[in-house]
Parts: C-alpha cells; structure tokens; sequence
C-alpha cells in the first residue's frame, strides 16, 4: 500500500515540507515580500524542529499540515 511519498532527506526543496516532503506552500518562496508568508503569522513551538533533520533546518519551512498535526499532537498547550 502506498501512503503518500516519503522524503527520506536525498533531496533538500526549499518549498517541501522537511517533515513529511510536500509542498510547504511557503510565501517566502513564492516571491512575495518577506514576512507575508503563513508562517510568518504562526508560532512554531521548539519541539517541531526536534522533527527536522539537521541538515534541513533552515533549508525549507514545515507545512501548515504538519504544523497543526503537531500542534493537535500536545493539547496540553491549547491557548484558545
Ligand atoms: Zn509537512
């Protein structure tokens, strides 16, 4: 069974995600004014980036999805 295509860190793409390897949507990327990105607005916790591998830190955003998944993931920390 397929599920979805794993990035297993070959190919560094400044607009896939390091965590599961799809698109980040990243606005950064996509030539709009720095800061007008998505995640420019959101809060990415610490912990995300223990997700990353190192040599991708930096190199491309996480996407929205893996983002919320996270975030879902630790209820604990839910502000609203
Ligand atoms: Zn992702």
């Amino acid at each position: 069974m397929e599920a979805g295509r794993i990035v297993t860190g070959e190919t560094i793409h400044p607009s896939n995600c390091p965590i599961c390897g799809l698109d980040n949507d990243c606005g950064n990327l996509s030539g709009k004014p720095r800061g007008t990105c998505w995640c420019s607005r959101e809060s990415f916790p610490d912990e995300i980036f223990d997700l990353v591998p190192s040599h991708q830190m930096n190199q491309s955003c996480i996407c929205r999805d893996c983002l919320s998944a996270f975030k879902n993931g630790r209820q604990d920390e839910k502000a609203e």
